[in-house]
């Protein structure tokens, strides 16, 4: 191989949730020695089901993890809106709605991680509880100093750290530059399952709100997650970092709601697992600065609205391990090539996800009212299979947005 700039050896990732462990994963398999850095004391396993489909199911094979992802699918048989009486006004079985082609799965964000976090602990190094304080990069490597006042140089570093990146802040500036809030916050945790369900999940519309309780094949009989999501055409401000604010700002926007939302709303209270964050992407010129790159949420968010950040998260690993490898280690041209690989796959999503925020929630009771009319006829009519094959190709189409090549494995770098 020729033009190698360097051999690339040491690479810090920061974050441990789905990019970043993922990330480890093929570098080792590479010959890198990568290193993980987790903010969080211990692996974070909370959040909402993530679909995995198209090039990021391909991805879990090469991965060899298929097999458990298959063994930990959520399962669900489908879900059903309800009114304020609890009464059920319309249903939507998920082989229809749910856009899946056969090899497509769904996952819980967190069995993902921890997934992940097995397959990689016995061979990555990853330092719980602390984060990059500070990055030197001087050309030749990157020294870095963590909140925990250690120093080390790395030969690259990586954040995969998530729509907030800590990376991306010190090496790009502040994340207003590059957040584009679509609109709508989301909630989501772990609570008593007190609508009793089982591999089903109930929705409830009101004006600007949606919220949905869920229970998977693996929830088993008496939690469930408990989901909300409501429009905020302006962002609220908090720290991200804050969740007993993150909670009273949910309560507030639930306040004086009926249907089961106060008892609902009420569990987050004892939720150890709380997730709350805006339905905003991360849009950027380059990913890339000298020897570091952003990757995952960090680089690029599509936000929950777009039902691909998972999928891209685990492409992106991919894409950068692979091209790092087949680079030789020649950092730049592996940014670039990665770059080129994943930018068009991730402006469809982000385009995909700004059309679909708008729908997560609907402004108005005569809004909802025809939403549960179409619920309820949609499945009875004629075409449905037809409407249903329609929803799959354009799903189908993000979901296989970025090429899955295939990338010599070289034992060293
Ligand atoms: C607990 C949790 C719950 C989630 N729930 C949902 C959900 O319900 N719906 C949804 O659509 N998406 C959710 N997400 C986001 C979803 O995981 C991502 O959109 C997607 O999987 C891409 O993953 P990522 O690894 O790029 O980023 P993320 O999954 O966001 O992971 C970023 C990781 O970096 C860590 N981190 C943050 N700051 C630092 C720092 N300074 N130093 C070191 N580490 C840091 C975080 O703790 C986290 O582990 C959730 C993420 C987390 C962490």
């Amino acid at each position: 191989m020729t033009g190698i700039a360097r051999t690339a050896k040491t690479v810090l990732i920061s974050g441990a949730s789905i990019a970043g462990p993922a990330l480890a994963l093929w570098l080792h398999r590479y010959g890198f020695a990568p290193t993980v850095v987790e903010r969080a004391p211990e692996l974070r396993t909370g959040g909402y089901k993530v679909d995995l489909r198209g090039g990021a199911i391909e991805i879990c094979r090469r991965m060899g993890i298929l097999d458990e992802v298959r063994a930990h699918s959520t399962d669900m048989d489908g879900g059903s809106y309800v009114d304020s009486r609890g009464r059920t006004v319309g249903e939507l079985p998920a082989e229809i709605f749910g856009g899946r082609e056969e090899q497509d799965d769904e996952i819980m964000r967190g069995d993902l991680a921890r997934i992940l976090y097995e397959r990689t602990r016995d061979d990555v190094e990853y330092l719980f509880g602390d984060s990059i304080a500070a990055l030197d990069d001087d050309g030749d490597g990157v020294d870095v100093t963590f909140e925990s006042g250690n120093r080390r140089r790395f030969d690259l570093v990586v954040g995969a750290d998530g729509l907030h990146s800590n990376t991306r802040r010190l090496v790009f500036g502040d994340e207003r530059r590059f957040k584009r809030h679509l609109g709508a916050y989301i909630s989501i945790f772990t609570a008593p399952n007190r609508l009793g369900l089982t591999r089903w999940e109930t929705y409830h519309a009101r004006p600007d709100k949606l919220i949905s309780v869920y229970s998977t094949a693996g929830e088993g009989a008496h939690t469930a997650k408990n989901c909300f999501v409501f429009a905020a055409p302006a962002e609220l401000t908090y720290d991200h970092r804050d969740t007993d604010a993150q909670k009273r700002l949910l309560a507030d926007a639930f306040a004086g709601d009926d249907w089961e939302i106060p008892r609902l709303i009420a569990d987050s209270a004892h939720a150890d697992d709380f997730y709350f964050d805006s339905v905003a992407t991360i849009e950027m010129d380059r990913w890339s600065r000298g020897r570091v790159v952003l990757l995952g949420d960090a680089a690029h968010c599509t936000s929950p609205a777009s039902g691909q950040g998972t999928g891209l998260a685990l492409t992106g690993a991919y894409v950068l391990a692979g091209e790092l490898a087949a680079a030789g280690g020649d950092h730049a041209a592996a940014f670039a090539a990665y770059e080129e690989v994943m930018r068009p796959g991730v402006e469809l999503n982000q385009r995909f996800a700004a059309s679909f925020a708008k729908e997560m929630t609907v402004s108005s009771r005569w809004k909802i009212a025809l939403r549960m009319f179409m619920v309820r006829t949609l499945p009875k009519t004629p075409w449905k299979n037809l409407i249903a094959k329609k929803i799959r190709e354009e799903i189908q189409k993000a979901a296989n947005a970025v090429p899955v090549k295939d990338y010599a494995t070289f034992e060293t770098v």
